[in-house]
C-alpha cells in the first residue's frame, strides 16, 4: 500500500543516448563494456563529468556509471567524445538491448568472461529483438553465485561441472554448455516476448514467471546462496565502497592510478590487481564502517521527485544502525536506492520529515508518521522502537 505521493514511473533507465532529467541537469548513464573501464577511460570519463557535468559520479545497481548534472546543451558534444572512448553504442536500441551484467571476480577467458562476451556481441547483432528497457541478463558462473539479489531477467550460473540457465523468479533452470548459453538466453528472451511478458513494451521476467511458471525444460532445481560484498582484498584487486555509490569524478581519475576498473551491482568498484588503496573523497576501505548499513537514494535537491534530503540523515544515522541491520532513507515512495523490502526504511512525506516503516519497502504501510529529521538525529533510538 502507498503512503506518500505516488512517484512518477519513468519504466526506462537513463541512458547515455536517452539521458534523463534531473534535479541537478541531465543524468547520463555510461553502460560500459562488460563492466570495465581502462584506466584511459576511466580518466576520459572523470575529465568529462568536470567538464561538462558536476564532477559526481554514481554507480548503479545495474553497475552502470552515471554522470550528474550534465547541461543539456553540452550533450551531443558529450556523446561525441564518450564514443571515442569506445563507450557509446551504435544507437539507443542497442544499448537498451546490450544489458549484460557479469560476475565482478572474472578472469579472462572464463565462463562468466566468455559468455558475457558471446551475449553482448549477439544482443548487439538482434535487431529484431525489442526487450523492455530494464530487461538484463546476469552472468554469474563462478564457483558460487555472487548476483542472486542483484536484479536480473535471465541469469546464467555454475551448476557442478556445467551451467545452468534460469528465468528470473524460477527455482528451476535448463542446463547448457559453454557454448549454448548464449543462443539459450536469447531463445528463454523470445519465450517471454511470446508469452506477453512485456505488454505495451513493459515487464519483467519474474512477474510472468509467476502468472505461468517457466518452460517445460527448465526442471533442474535451482540452489540459492547468499552473498554480500565487503571492502578489501578479493580475487582479481581490491574492492573499494562509494558512499551512497556516488564519488567525485577526482576520485575515479586517482583510482585509475592503481589499475583498470570493474564496476560492481553493489555499489562499489573493483581495482584490477590493487593490493592497496588510498584513502580518497567517497571512498569507503573499512568493511566495518558503518555507511555500509545504510543506502539513500540521491532526494533533494538533486532528484526532482524527492520530497526531501536523505543523505546527511542516512550519514548522521549510520553509527545508530543495529548490527546486522540496515537502513534505507528515501526522498520519496519511489525507493530507487533499494526497490525491495529493507529492515528499516525511512520515506520523506515533506521536507525533512519521515515516516519509518520496518521489513518493508518504501511504499509500504508505515509504523510511525511525521518523524522530523531533527527527532531522529535527537533520539536515534526511535529507529529500534516496535523491532
Ligand atoms: S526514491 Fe529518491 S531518487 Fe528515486 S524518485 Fe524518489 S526521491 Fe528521487
Amino acid at each position: 500500500m502507498s503512503s506518500a505521493a505516488e512517484p512518477k514511473v519513468y519504466g526506462w533507465c537513463p541512458g547515455a543516448l536517452r539521458p534523463m532529467i534531473s534535479g541537478d541537469g541531465l543524468v547520463l548513464r555510461v553502460r560500459a563494456p562488460l563492466g570495465k573501464l581502462s584506466a584511459a577511460q576511466a580518466r576520459g570519463v572523470a575529465r568529462l563529468s568536470e567538464e561538462f557535468g558536476n564532477g559526481l559520479l554514481d554507480i548503479s545497481a545495474r553497475a552502470n556509471l552515471q554522470m550528474r548534472g550534465i547541461r543539456e546543451d553540452a550533450h551531443a558534444e558529450l556523446i561525441e567524445a564518450l564514443r571515442d572512448l569506445g563507450l557509446i553504442d551504435p544507437d539507443a536500441n542497442v544499448e537498451a538491448r546490450r544489458n549484460v551484467l557479469l560476475a565482478p571476480f572474472w578472469s579472462a577467458g572464463d565462463d562468466t568472461h566468455a559468455i558475457a562476451t558471446g551475449l553482448s556481441a549477439a544482443l548487439t547483432a538482434a535487431t529484431d529483438l525489442t526487450l523492455p528497457g530494464k530487461f538484463g541478463f546476469a552472468i554469474d558462473c563462478g564457483a558460487e553465485p555472487v548476483l542472486q539479489d542483484t536484479a536480473a531477467d535471465i541469469r546464467i550460473e555454475r551448476y557442478g561441472s556445467t551451467l545452468i540457465l534460469r528465468a528470473d523468479g524460477a527455482d528451476t533452470g535448463k542446463l547448457v554448455t559453454h557454448e549454448s548459453a548464449v543462443p539459450e538466453a536469447l531463445a528463454l528472451a523470445r519465450w517471454f516476448l511470446e508469452q506477453g511478458g512485456a505488454p505495451e513494451g513493459r515487464g519483467r521476467m519474474h512477474r510472468l514467471i509467476a502468472r505461468r511458471g517457466p518452460p517445460a525444460a527448465h526442471a533442474a532445481p535451482v540452489a540459492r546462496t547468499a552473498f554480500t560484498a565487503k571492502p578489501g582484498t578479493v580475487f582479481a584487486g581490491t574492492l573499494a565502497a562509494l558512499e551512497f555509490g556516488q564519488m567525485p569524478a577526482a576520485t575515479l581519475a586517482q583510482l585509475a592510478d592503481h589499475g583498470d576498473i570493474r564496476l560492481t551491482p553493489w555499489r562499489m568498484l573493483l581495482v584490477e590487481g590493487a593490493e592497496n588503496l588510498p584513502h580518497l573523497p567517497g571512498l569507503i576501505l573499512d568493511a566495518t564502517d558503518p555507511r555500509l548499513q545504510v543506502v539513500a537514494c540521491t532526494g533533494a535537491p538533486g532528484c526532482l521527485q524527492a520530497l526531501s534530503p536523505t543523505r546527511d540523515l542516512a550519514r548522521d544515522l549510520a553509527p545508530h544502525v543495529p548490527a546486522g541491520s540496515r537502513l534505507h532513507v528515501s526522498g520519496c515512495a519511489k525507493g530507487c536506492a533499494c526497490p525491495g523490502a529493507a529492515p528499516l526504511t525511512l520515506t520523506a512525506t515533506g521536507k525533512n520529515e519521515f515516516s519509518l516503516i520496518r521489513n518493508g519497502t518504501a511504499a509500504d504501510q508505515p509504523l510511525k508518521t511525521r518523524l522530523s529529521a531533527d527527532a531522529l538525529r535527537a533520539a536515534p533510538e526511535l529507529l529500534k522502537e516496535g523491532s
